[in-house]
């Protein structure tokens, strides 16, 4: 069994209305990099999430009542119990998730740092004072919670992803059933021991794990005491959660996937270029939605750029996320393996290069050589489609005015990169790039106080930032009148 040093984190039951609760049923959560069993966790069915909904409707009528103030100071209790927990929730990620170790406990202080934030912002839902129309009247908006959010969140950030979206969603006064992704249940259930902990109200906050990813999927879009459903994850599910939440006209937070652009021009600082490349392509085993997919390279700096991303990728070290001096750990799983597999053989079929790594790696398991591919063109599928792996496909051009359109020939528009040091360039690429998030001259743009999200088919709302809160709120205009 799972390590702690505190082992009541260690929760497999789900979480409802302040009790965990059994249902004889589990299911199996896998660490990727060894296979085995980490614990069997209960596997609740969509009318068990029903019921669940129940409860959280009815506490969020007190829930919202509480000021700000008291809110956010039970937020900040959650944030400090995180931290303190740092070690065993970052044990969790690394042995569900299979990231190494350090970054799995960056990821629970990225997740945590949204709960701090948010437990900050709880009191500052400002409304607003219009003048009146006419002499008599006064107008006046307020800021209300929206009501209960239901959450759907995938595997690669097992504690953050639920972090991100539970804490601006309890700060203005909305609760929460979070049902975190099937491979990866323990963070969030160690999240909810947290939060008890925290003295979060029973109902306020719900964990409902279950295999059924589309039955319970179906019972958030249509249950009418949900007002509002946050996902991360797939274009593919956000279209079909979009099309499921038509008939209650149920308001939708999508952060889906990416097809990151990643541009080197020949003025840029080609070392600096090199280290947010390894940051933005290989950080969680390329396994983000704002990885850098396709990394366009100006034909002066061509070479020299693959000469030094090869030295640092070589220096990678693949192995469970639990040894010491492991930077990169296993893929998910086998589909994970084959879609990287599939996206190299293509590019090599078509002529691409494989200048480092290229196949499975001998550990076995899922781990993947971390790849670099050269001679990279437009026709194929990397070019197109997400990797979700290990793999840099390097692609040259001549002109700004040529990689700006080759950036921006995507239905994606998530994220995107690029290092120059011209600063009227720095502007025009800046302004045309045709993403929601842009790193200029850094691999690394995630934060709690910046607004997370994308354009085009990668989502609608943002993440993180004073911008956050306006997702899980309404609008309510009162106008006064006979003054
Ligand atoms: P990823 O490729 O990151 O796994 P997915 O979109 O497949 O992205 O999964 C993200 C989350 O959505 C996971 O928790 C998964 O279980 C869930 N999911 C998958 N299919 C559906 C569905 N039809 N309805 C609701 N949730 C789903």
């Amino acid at each position: 069994m799972l390590k702690l040093r505190d082992q009541s984190l260690l929760e497999t039951r789900a979480y409802v209305n302040g009790e965990w609760v059994e249902n004889g049923k589990t299911f199996d959560v896998i660490n990727p990099a060894t296979g085995e069993v980490v614990a069997k966790v209960t596997d609740l069915s969509a009318e068990e999430v029903s019921t669940t909904i129940d409860h959280a409707y009815q506490a969020q009528k007190s829930w919202k009542k509480l000021t700000g103030k008291e809110r956010g100071a039970l937020l900040r209790r959650w944030y400090d119990l995180m931290v303190e927990n740092v070690d065993d929730l970052g044990t969790i990620v690394c042995a569900e998730m299979g990231k190494p170790l350090p970054e799995a406990k960056g990821e629970v202080l990225y997740g945590a740092s949204f709960i701090e934030w948010f437990a900050e912002e709880a009191k500052r839902i400002y409304g607003d004072v219009i003048p009146g129309h006419q002499q008599d009247k006064r107008i006046v908006v307020l800021k209300q919670p929206i009501g209960v959010v239901g959450s759907i969140t995938p595997w690669n950030f097992p504690n953050a992803m639920i972090a991100r979206k539970v804490a601006p969603a309890l700060a203005v006064g909305c609760s929460f059933v979070a049902r975190p992704a099937e491979l990866t249940p323990l963070s969030a259930n160690a999240m909810a021991v947290l939060a008890e902990r925290a003295g979060i109200p029973a109902g306020v906050f719900n964990v409902v794990p279950s295999s059924d990813s589309s039955g319970v999927g179906q019972e958030l879009c249509a249950n009418e005491k949900v007002s509002k459903v946050t996902f991360t994850g797939s274009t593919r599910v956000g279209k079909i959660l979009m099309q499921q939440c038509a008939d209650t006209i149920k308001k939708l937070s999508l952060e889906l996937g990416g097809n990151a652009p990643f541009l080197v021009f020949d003025d840029a600082d080609l070392d600096a270029a090199v280290d947010g490349a390894m940051i933005a392509k290989y950080r969680n085993g390329g396994q983000t939605c704002v990885c850098a997919n396709r990394i366009y390279v100006q034909a002066g700096v061509y070479e020299a750029f693959a000469e030094k991303l090869a030295a640092k990728v070589q220096s990678l070290k693949l192995g469970d996320g639990f040894e010491e001096g492991v930077t990169t750990g296993p893929l998910i799983n086998q589909a994970a393996v084959d879609k990287v597999e599939q996206h190299v053989s293509d590019a090599v079929h078509k002529g691409a290069q494989v200048m480092v790594g290229g196949k499975p790696h001998e550990l076995g398991h899922t781990f993947f050589e971390p790849t670099i591919l050269t001679d990279v063109t437009t026709d194929m599928v990397v070019a197109r489609e997400e990797t979700f792996g290990p793999v840099a496909p390097l692609f040259k051009f001549e002109t700004e005015e040529e990689v700006v359109a080759l950036a921006n020939d995507s239905e994606f528009g998530l994220a995107g990169y690029f290092y120059s040091r011209d600063i009227a360039r720095v502007w025009r690429v800046a302004e045309e790039m045709e993403t929601g998030m842009v790193g200029i001259n850094t691999g690394l743009i995630s934060t709690e106080m910046a607004p997370f999200g994308g354009i085009k088919q990668s989502g609608l709302g943002r993440e993180g930032s004073k911008y956050g809160v306006e997702d899980f709120l309404e609008m309510k205009y009162l106008c006064f009148g006979e003054i």
